[in-house]
């Protein structure tokens, strides 16, 4: 296909009609095998669902689109994922660089699937490069990152730390779930690896659980490619055609959920009720500047902080409505969550620690003014 706009691609690419019937939507191949002519004689490479199916096929092509990637392979869930493509590339002995606010799975992954079989993790602030430098080791292989991170929305300068990293000759893996490829494009800032947990904005209902790895180029695919084969956490091909379904309305989307977190964040600078609003489209955040440059949307992710500490935080995420109160993100419904118990509750008494008092929206595409009105009436009850 020729190199169309995003908006275009996210619609097109992988999605050419069934050539057989003309159908406009690619077929959901609900098959387990597939029929061979002769021994060895493949159809297209099908054999089995385990190392192939046409469905997933599609999404792979669609996904290796959006991030501008050479290919992708698509899972059953983000972590399984995450999974393969760290057991496909290290080996007993060697050591990960792991960004200081991710997603609390990812550091149990690291710390209590992985360590057992001789993975060292550290974490490490990456906007102090200094402390970077000094964390790096001839055992490490990997630094991986989230921008905008979960659940604190850091900033990371992904342009930055793959030059430290090519430099050190180690692999930059970016989780690129908060933002989606609608917003922010990793590999073209120098990442080697995308990841994401496609449960989120890619899928974009709520109805679906599925994780991606996306290559930059050939290098590793053969090595993930093998685990995921052997292993078996691939999407199901229901799963892979609702994500290649909702992939195609993500720009969209993509738009509106930062629209409305935008507005939502204004709204919520201006409350006595919180001591802190974690959102990168703020010009007071931190990594704003930073943000602006590699992003072309700030998202529909969201924290904040309670003035009044934890257990205002918990009875404030149990007092809202259109916000309903859930793990997960990236869904056209708003969900409200208090990472510190749910989210992040694996990272309780580690380096990653999420506050007491921060809450997290996931800001969905309703009417923004029904979700201040929402947000407003849940402060009343909590205040009373
Ligand atoms: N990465 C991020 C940033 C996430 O928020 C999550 C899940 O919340 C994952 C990865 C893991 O994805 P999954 O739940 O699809 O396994």
């Amino acid at each position: 296909m020729p190199e169309h706009s995003f908006a275009t691609r996210a619609i097109h690419a992988g999605q050419a009609a069934d050539p057989v019937t003309g159908a406009i939507i690619p077929p959901i191949y609900q098959a387990s095998t597939h029929v061979q002519d002769g021994v060895g004689g493949l159809r297209q490479g099908y054999e089995y669902n385990r190392s192939g199916n046409p469905t997933r096929s599609s999404l792979e092509t669609q996904l290796a689109a959006l991030e501008g990637g050479v290919s992708a392979l698509s899972f059953a869930s983000g972590l399984s994922a995450e999974d393969a493509l760290l057991r496909g590339i290290l080996k007993p002995g060697d050591h990960v660089l792991l960004g200081n606010d991710v997603y609390g799975g990812t550091y149990r992954l690291l710390t209590k699937v992985l360590a057992p079989w001789g993975i060292e993790t550290t974490t490490v602030e990456l906007a102090d490069v200094e402390a970077i430098q000094a964390a790096i080791r001839p055992e490490t292989k990997i630094i991986w990152l989230e921008t905008p991170s979960n659940p604190l929305l850091k900033i990371v300068d992904i342009a930055q730390i793959a030059e430290i990293a090519h430099a050190a000759g180690l692999i930059l893996v970016v989780d690129n779930t908060f933002a989606s490829p609608a917003l922010q494009q990793p590999l073209s800032l120098g990442a080697d690896f995308v990841v994401h947990s496609t449960t989120k904005y890619l899928g974009g209902h709520s109805d679906v659980l599925g994780g991606a790895v996306v290559f930059g180029d050939d290098r590793h695919y053969e090595q993930i490619k093998f685990q995921q084969f052997a292993v078996g956490a691939v999407s199901a091909p229901l799963d892979a055609w609702l994500t290649t379904r909702g992939i195609k309305t993500l720009a969209v989307r993509m738009r509106q959920h930062s629209e409305n977190a935008q507005a939502i964040a204004e709204w919520a600078t201006g409350r006595p009720e919180f001591s802190e609003v974690f959102y990168p489209g703020l010009s007071s955040h931190p990594g704003h500047e930073v943000a602006a440059a590699q992003m072309s949307g700030f998202g529909g992710m969201l924290s904040l902080g309670l003035a009044a500490g934890g257990d205002a935080a918990r009875a404030f995420v149990e007092n809202t409505e259109l916000f309903q109160l859930a793990e997960s993100l990236g869904g056209v419904e708003s969900l409200i969550g208090y990472p510190p118990d749910m989210t992040h509750a694996s990272v309780r008494g580690t380096p990653l620690a999420v506050p007491e008092n921060v809450v997290r929206l996931s800001v969905g595409i309703e009417d923004v003014s029904d979700l201040i009105a929402d947000l407003e009436q849940g402060l009343a009850r909590v205040g009373r």
